[in-house]
């Protein structure tokens, strides 16, 4: 009997693959990751890791995420900053919690698209912070 794929349940056959390469992609960052092996299915193009790929695969995404929120934690600080805004004028700003910068820029929080963009807004066009606090 055919191996079940675990995506779509077809059982139209999973075809063994080895050593192939594979693109992860998160906020808009790619990372790859070689010598990838498991079974793929059939009728979904669904991938199936072995275990040591599995881990490798896996381990590659936490780190490109955790090197997204650093490098997102450190913009978050910088524009703060420039914008002359404690952590907590920045959180009513903004509508966080009083630690949520605090969290933000420890990396402990990523902060909602929409703050991002805001700040990001004020970064290019500083003067308008007066019209948001007046
Ligand atoms: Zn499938």
């Amino acid at each position: 009997m055919a191996r079940k794929c675990a995506h779509c349940e077809s059982r139209k056959g999973m075809v063994r693959f080895e050593d192939e390469t594979f693109t992860i992609e998160f906020a808009g960052v790619t990372a790859t990751v070689k010598g990838l092996s498991g079974w793929r299915c059939e009728a979904c193009g669904e991938a199936e890791f072995d275990a040591a790929s599995a881990r490798r695969y896996a381990a590659a995404g936490d780190a490109l995420v955790v090197r997204e929120r650093e490098k997102l934690s450190k913009e978050i600080r910088r524009i703060r900053r420039k914008l002359g805004l404690s952590q907590v004028a920045a959180a009513r700003l903004t509508g966080g919690g009083h630690n949520a910068f605090s969290r933000y820029e420890r990396g402990e929080a990523a902060p909602l698209p929409a703050v991002v963009n805001l700040f990001r807004l004020l970064d290019k066009h500083p003067e308008l912070l007066a019209d948001l606090v007046a």
